[in-house]
């Protein structure tokens, strides 16, 4: 790309007659899709895909960089490994996901046969977020391709950089009625909500998930809601501090906090508290620079999104400070740059907005327990979490905590790589989730499992009416034994 959009602005020039125009393209070509694209041509397109990933990623270094100035690295790991992985993980599978799997047979049906063969959905939209704009775009597109749907993606308006780099990529590999990028905000994403899609895979905040499903709810479109909330993470009496920190500052940090699964807050034992806050004081210097300047200046640090979300943000962090938070790192904030450095709280009380609202910025909040209990309490009388993070050597301490609240996933003594394990489901429970991606998971959360009954021998009609005594007796023998 050859020229940047300012950031924030948005691009519409999407009507609603081209956004109509190119679903009913997409519908037209399910049935020719359901005929003539099986397992050779989703793997052509999964490898058109990969190529047209590979061949953009210097465009996407920039395009992200313009966008909120996200480290190289941090592009190359957490936007494009995954999409990539995700390619390469499909096309080795994809083979055994898409044969018809053999059912159990049942006595109660007996001399039957039964079947689940996976079917394309159809016409599928996707609705991406802009904090992994790449990521969460093209790891949904690779489980619907490989479902062997039809998509319509509309990328985020917040990083427009990125999203016109999406279109582009889009447009140069796949033919619109197979996939095509949709540009817009809001009111784009609501146009393109009242069209009769098969399938609504959408990644942002459970406010508009909720939006998302009662659009969906006026077509019964079936939905996967990748949403978010605040995961907390618990540091027990026996955590290891060193390894805890390390993992806590790269999860907390990397994408500057404006991570769906980054750990939101912390809860450390009374035993600990001290030697944890120093720890992570050190390694936020040790990583990103000791004085504000230098956290300025390093180039692995990015920057919050926009001046919204920097508002947003330095409004939490006054309130928390108004109300006695105290401030262990960090606070030196710059509006010209939309800089937070790396911050740290402690004094923290439940009135603050920072202990009620999603954070999804770099600013971390140390919580002191001494009682894991409440704790657990605290956890299960909030909505439930995307991902819950637990530091301990103790493995009952552990296990009380997993048996005992509910998340989308646990990680134990690691943070936020649960999100690059290709056979794990990925995904929330209600608040901050419904379905699950990745892997043999997206593959499904795109296809319908539909159940195929063959007969060969089965004595089902001996039940059929006129119900003489005879009948009577076998519907009797069969609910007796059967029920
Ligand atoms: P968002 O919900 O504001 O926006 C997401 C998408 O929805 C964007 O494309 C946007 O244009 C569209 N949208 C916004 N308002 C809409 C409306 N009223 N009607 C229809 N569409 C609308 O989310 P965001 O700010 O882009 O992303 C941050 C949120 O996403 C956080 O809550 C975060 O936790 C969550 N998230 C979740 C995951 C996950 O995998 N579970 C991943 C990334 C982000």
């Amino acid at each position: 790309m050859s020229s940047y959009v300012e950031s924030n602005s948005v691009v519409m020039d999407f009507s609603k007659a081209s956004i109509n125009d190119v679903f009913q393209k997409q519908k037209n070509n399910t049935k020719n899709r359901r005929e003539n694209f099986g397992y050779a041509e989703r793997v052509v397109e999964l490898k058109n895909l990969r190529e047209a990933v590979l061949a953009h990623e210097e465009q996407l270094y920039e395009a992200l960089y313009a966008d909120f100035k996200k480290p190289q690295e941090e592009v190359k790991l957490t936007e494009v490994f995954p999409v990539l992985q995700e390619i390469r993980h499909t096309l080795s599978h994809l083979k055994g996901w898409m044969k018809p799997k053999r059912v159990k047979p049942a006595l109660s049906v007996f001399g039957t046969h039964a079947q689940l063969r996976p079917e394309a959905k159809g016409t599928c939209l996707i609705i991406s977020p802009w904090n992994y704009p790449f990521t969460l775009s093209f790891g949904p597109l690779v489980s619907a391709l490989a479902a062997g749907n039809s998509v319509i993606i509309k990328p985020s308006e917040l990083t427009p950089n990125t999203s016109a780099l999406i279109a582009e990529l889009v447009k140069k590999t796949f033919s619109p009625d197979l996939v095509s990028v949709v540009e817009g905000d809001a009111e784009v994403s609501q146009a393109l909500l009242q069209l009769p899609f098969d399938h609504i895979f959408f990644t942002g905040s459970p406010q508009v998930g909720k939006i998302v499903m009662a659009e969906a709810a006026k077509s019964l479109a079936s939905v996967t809601l990748e949403l978010g909330g605040k995961s907390p993470t618990i540091i027990g009496p026996t955590a290891n501090i060193k390894k805890a920190v390390r993992t806590i500052v790269w999860g907390k940090y990397a994408n500057n906090g404006q991570t769906c699964i980054a750990p939101d807050h912390i809860f450390v034992h009374q035993s600990l508290s001290h030697d944890f806050a120093e720890a992570v004081n050190q390694e936020v210097q040790r990583v990103y620079g000791k004085t504000n300047a230098e956290q300025k200046s390093t180039p692995d640090y990015c920057r919050v999104v926009n001046e919204r979300h920097f508002q947003r943000l330095s409004g939490l962090l006054e309130d928390a400070k108004n109300k006695g938070a105290v401030v262990l790192q960090g606070g030196e904030l710059d509006s010209s740059d939309n800089f937070i450095p790396p911050t740290i709280l402690k004094n923290t009380s439940d009135d603050m907005r920072i202990n009620q609202e999603e954070l999804f910025g770099p600013i971390l909040p140390i919580i002191e327990f001494d009682d894991i209990d409440m704790v657990i309490k605290r956890i299960n009388d909030n909505p439930k979490p995307l991902a819950l993070y637990v530091f301990s050597k103790d493995k009952s301490f552990t296990g009380n905590i997993i048996n005992q609240t509910s998340s989308g996933a646990v990680g134990v003594n690691i943070a936020v790589a649960h999100f690059l394990h290709p056979n794990m489901p990925f995904g929330g429970v209600n608040n901050s989730g419904i379905g699950a991606a990745h892997g043999y998971y997206g593959f499904l959360a795109f296809s319908h499992e539909k159940g195929v009954l063959k007969d060969y021998a089965s004595i089902t009609h001996m039940l059929f009416p006129p119900y003489t005594p005879k009948v009577k007796k076998l519907i009797n023998l069969v609910v007796k034994v059967f029920g």
